[in-house]
């Protein structure tokens, strides 16, 4: 068992590093305010070969293992969570089920051009009325010819305003229940898809989220993902993906809460001393430093399962509930910590704070993880 990062890994950290100090800082407080899509940033994360970073480079990808791909996304979320998750969301949710799932044909056409960040992806599987109950989605695809006519609206989509593919779920048999869904690639060029609502979001404001509107949409025979009836198998593992790219956002929002802590608390002078002196402050920053290395050991193990193409769903629930819910506690101390001025926009723990709520929620709620964890440890 080794705990150490390789050499590899280390650098490409500081890379990162480097690379949100640079072009990710400046910018953060603004596209919060704005909730604006950092298209700047985006461009310069492709460039650099950072948007496809698992897939193999003959796929337009870097070929980095996945814990290689959860420290990035750490340090990207670290400075500004919504560009972590924008790159997550198009690199596990969006990517992956083409890596996984495509054919040859599937994985040249779109896969290339999405891990290059030449396009960028979006992932539709919720509902207004299907949202932990994935199979009471009501989107159908009808065998008509040489395609599928897809009908329906999926909701909170990520990158659905900015997207050029999709992987939208819809039923082809319903009365087979899950599996009668499948998964269809489809691109935002398609007179069938429109962008709908924009959602205007308590945190990760400048990741753009929207409905999508399916009407009469004709999707072709072979841009099917994967089989008939494989949508929902698709569906849980890119979850399963997803959820280590979701642990390790909250270890960045945390990490960062921690890092504005400890500077506030060694300058702030309270009864004419600095209030780290204060054995209060001190403990919440230890139980913080504490907490955040458990979380990333989490995501990191999931990370590596997932690298040694052994089983890794329970491990990446685990990670992504553990590290969820110490972001949202350790987000809320920093505020604390910050006292009334943590309350107020000009400090970036009031940012982290609204930015951490999300990572209990998308990709499975904490009460969703526990479920996968519970079915695994009762079996
Ligand atoms: C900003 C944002 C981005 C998102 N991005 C995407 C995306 O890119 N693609 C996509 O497809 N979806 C996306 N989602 C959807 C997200 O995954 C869902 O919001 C989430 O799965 C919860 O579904 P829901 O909101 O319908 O809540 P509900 O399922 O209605 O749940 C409401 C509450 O009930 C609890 N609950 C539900 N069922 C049970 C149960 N059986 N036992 C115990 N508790 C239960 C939930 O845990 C939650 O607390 C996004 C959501 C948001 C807010």
């Amino acid at each position: 068992m080794d705990f150490k990062l390789t050499e590899e890994q280390e650098l490409i950290k500081e890379n990162m590093r480097d690379f949100t100090r640079k072009y990710v800082d400046p910018i953060a407080v603004e596209i919060d305010e704005n909730s604006r899509y950092p298209e700047e940033v985006i461009k310069k994360l492709a460039e650099g070969d950072w948007m496809g970073m698992p897939y193999p480079q003959e796929y337009g990808g870097a070929g980095v293992d996945y814990v290689t791909y959860a420290i990035v996304v750490e340090e990207l979320s670290r400075s500004c969570a919504a560009t972590g998750f924008t790159l997550s969301c198009h690199t596990s949710l969006a990517s992956g089920p083409i890596y996984n799932y495509g054919s040859e044909e599937q994985k040249m056409k779109y896969l290339v051009p999405l891990a290059k960040g030449q396009k960028i992806g979006a992932f539709g599987v919720t509902e207004p009325g299907a949202g932990t109950d994935v199979g009471a989605a009501t989107t159908t695809a009808v065998l008509d010819g040489d395609a599928y006519v897809l009908n329906g609206t999926k909701t909170f989509t990520s990158n659905g305003p900015v997207a050029d593919t999709f992987v939208i779920f819809a039923f082809t048999d319903k009365s087979l229940g899950g599996k009668g869904m499948s998964a269809f690639i489809v691109s935002k060029d398609n007179p069938g898809l429109k962008v709908g609502q924009h959602f205007y979001k308590m945190g990760i404001r400048a990741s753009q989220t929207s409905e999508i509107i399916l009407k009469d949409c004709r999707v072709p025979k072979e841009d099917l993902l994967g089989k008939e009836g494989q949508g929902l198998k698709i569906a849980m593992d890119s979850f399963d993906h997803g959820r280590i790219g979701i642990a390790a956002q909250a270890v960045g929002i945390a990490q960062a809460a921690m890092d504005e802590s400890i500077s506030y608390a060694k300058q702030r002078i309270q009864f004419g001393k600095p209030i780290s002196k204060n054995q209060a402050i001190q403990w919440m920053i230890a139980d913080m430093a504490t907490d955040i290395s458990a979380a990333r050991f989490l995501t990191y193990h999931a990370a590596y399962l997932k690298d040694q193409g052994k089983p890794f769903s329970k491990e990446a629930a685990m990670a992504k509930v553990f590290a969820a819910e110490m972001s949202n506690r350790h987000a809320s101390k920093a505020v604390q910590i910050h006292g009334g001025y943590g309350f107020c926009k000009g400090f970036k723990v009031e940012r982290l704070m609204r930015d951490a709520k999300i990572t209990e929620i998308y990709e499975g709620t904490s009460e969703a993880q526990r479920m996968v964890i519970a079915g695994n440890v009762l079996r």
